[in-house]
Order: C-alpha cells, then sequence, then structure tokens
C-alpha cells in the first residue's frame, strides 16, 4: 500500500514537471555529483532505472566522476554534456550483481562500482545480516534460549523477534570473532542443520573469477568494503579496525593486479562509522570512502565523507526519478509520518 502511494506520488512529480524542473535546479547549483547506492540487482526492474538515469544524467565511473569533482583539471576541459554527473554503486558484492547487473552494464554500456567484502568472496558463506532470519526460519527446535530469553518459535511473532535479536547482536559485536562466535552458538542451540538447501543463488557473494570478469571488461570498477564487514564504530580494538580497512584493501589489489582507491563504511551511517574508521581509511592510503548518509557532493565535500542516496532495485523508476533529482525531503517526511502511523497502530492493538 504504502509502495503504491509512493508510486503514485512520484507520479504525481514526474508528470506534473517537477522532477524535470528539480533536475534543472541541480544543474545550476554548480559542480554536484549524485552518487546512488543500490545492494541488489534482481527483485525489481533494474533495466528500467538504468534506461531513465541514461537518458538524463551523465553515468560516469566512480573514479573519474570524483577525479572531476576534486581535480577538474585533471581529465581536461572535455565535458560537453550539461547533464548532471552520476555514478552507480552496489554494495557487499551480491552473486546479481554480476548476474543481472553486468549484464546489464553491458548491453547498455553503462558503468558502475561494487563494494567488495573478500573474507565472504572466499568463503561463499551467507552474509552475517541475513543470518538472523535464515537461522531462524530452519530451526529444528520449538523453544530456544537466547541471552537469558526463551523464544517460542511456534509463534510467528516470537520467530520475528528472535530473529531480530540476534540481528542486533550481530550488528554490536565488538570484534568479528565475538560475531563468529555467536553465529555458531545460535547455530547450535537453533540446532540448524549445516546441510541446509541453499540460500537464492542471488544473496551469496560474487566469487573471484566473476570480479576478474566484470573488471577486465571495463564496465565495473571495486572498491573495498572491509574484510568482514563488521559495524566498525563498534569494533573495540582499534588495530582490529585497521586490519579491516588495510587488508581488504592489500588483498582486492593483488587479486585484480591494480590500485583500488575507494572504500566504502559498512552500514555507512556516522553512528555506525567513528573516528578510528576514517582515521584507518585514510592512513590506508584510500583517495575516498563513501557513506550512506543522504546527499549529493560538491568540490567542498569531504573526500572521506562522500554522500550516495539509497535506491533499491524494488522501487519503481518513477520513485528513483524523483529520488535522483533531491526531491527526497518530501518522502522523507512521508516515510516518517507512515512510520509514525504504524507504531501507533501497533500500540493501539497491543493494549
Ligand atoms: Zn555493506
Amino acid at each position: 500500500m504504502r509502495k503504491r502511494l509512493l508510486t503514485f506520488i512520484a507520479a504525481c512529480f514526474y508528470y506534473s514537471g517537477l522532477v524535470k524542473l528539480a533536475r534543472w535546479r541541480i544543474r545550476h547549483l554548480g559542480h554536484r555529483l549524485i552518487i546512488l547506492n543500490y545492494h541488489y540487482a534482481t527483485g525489481g526492474d533494474l533495466r528500467s532505472h538504468l534506461l531513465y538515469l541514461r537518458r538524463h544524467y551523465r553515468i560516469l565511473h566512480l573514479e573519474t566522476a570524483l577525479e572531476d569533482l576534486y581535480m577538474p583539471s585533471k581529465n581536461g576541459n572535455r565535458v560537453h554534456d550539461r547533464r548532471t554527473p552520476l555514478v552507480l554503486t552496489f554494495d557487499d558484492g551480491y552473486q546479481d550483481n554480476y548476474t543481472h547487473g553486468f549484464a546489464l552494464a553491458r548491453e547498455l554500456q553503462i558503468p558502475f562500482t561494487i563494494f567488495l567484502i573478500p573474507d565472504y568472496m572466499e568463503s561463499g558463506d551467507y552474509f552475517w545480516w541475513r543470518e538472523g532470519d535464515r537461522l531462524v526460519s530452519y530451526a529444528q527446535v520449538s523453544e530456544a534460549t537466547i541471552d537469558g530469553r526463551t523464544y517460542h518459535l511456534d509463534q510467528p511473532v516470537e520467530r520475528n523477534k528472535l530473529a531480530q535479536a540476534i540481528l542486533s547482536r550481530l550488528c554490536q559485536a565488538t570484534s568479528v570473532a565475538e560475531r563468529e562466535t555467536f553465529l555458531t552458538s545460535v547455530s547450535k542451540v537453533l540446532a540448524v542443520p549445516s546441510s541446509v538447501a541453499p540460500e537464492e543463488k542471488s544473496t551469496l557473494p560474487l566469487n573471484w573469477a566473476e570480479v576478474r570478469e566484470m573488471d577486465e571488461s571495463g564496465w565495473v570498477s571495486f572498491g573495498a568494503h572491509t574484510m568482514h564487514h563488521p559495524v566498525l564504530a563498534y569494533v573495540a580494538d582499534p588495530t582490529e579496525v585497521q586490519g579491516e580497512v588495510e587488508q581488504c584493501r592489500a588483498m582486492l589489489e593483488q587479486q585484480l593486479g591494480h590500485p583500488v582507491r575507494t572504500f566504502a563504511y559498512p552500514m555507512g551511517q556516522p553512528q555506525h562509522i567513528g573516528g578510528n574508521a576514517i582515521r584507518a581509511v585514510q592512513q590506508a592510503g584510500y583517495d575516498w570512502a563513501l557513506t550512506t548518509v543522504y546527499g549529493f557532493n560538491t568540490p567542498r565535500s569531504d573526500p572521506y565523507l562522500l554522500r550516495r542516496v539509497e535506491a533499491a532495485v524494488n522501487q519503481h523508476w518513477l520513485v528513483l526519478a524523483a529520488e535522483a533529482a533531491g526531491l527526497w525531503g518530501f518522502f522523507s517526511r512521508l516515510r516518517w509520518m507512515v512510520t509514525m502511523r504504524k507504531g501507533l497502530y501497533k500500540r493501539q492493538n497491543r493494549s
């Protein structure tokens, strides 16, 4: 319902000419760079998104766009195209970025950047932030006690609460070792069989062969996203933070055979980043680092705190059109109102 409402409002924006006006305004604000942040390439209509973006924006490689933003003289005064520059990024390196995203990039000749997590590529493991739901869905017990609380898994509400509790605990781990120990213990308590049917392939990590093929094509570039995707602000030992950031770069460069200049902070909001991580990124020699903080970038933007606009492939392209044109403020207020209403409704139902 909410999705339909958003699409309807986005359609009003688009067909009333408001989106066009907003795009015109951005072009006349001076040098702006829009960086979109996707995760999945399937589950919606990425082709429609790309066709819209290709028509109205100048889609660039991330590194080229950042050089143009900070060192316009380096690439010469070759830009006659007055459309606002825009970059596509995909975080985490899901399998569908290759099977679907790469195929579209080649067909439509659109570059994009993927931020990789080398340890997951090596192990082929499920990403930890999906484990709460997955472990609960494969649980073979009807009752489980985790962190002193007992969950009755025959009740959907309790299953949901357990999945949330697992996710929150994983998120706040103070080291990767602690996170992995907790995951193993939960898996044991829930008696999750080790031979569970593989999750949908699209949600598993990419492998090196796929990454190299994309790299060699020239359409896809790669950035670093730490070795194991910990939430860096919660990691207690600054040496571990440094290791996550440095080793990731070293491993990617070794596998790709060329420098890796960009980094994206896991989760990417200020409360997830922390001062240690910013220092570590600078010390490791990256040129630029990306957050998930909403906004467009200007030549005055901090190169280690670049902003992005969240984009999801399951959004209608009309919603993306409004987001990319900076009409997000309206949507965020609407989201807030819907969430508040929902919260109120839930509270009323409970009491
Ligand atoms: Zn991530």
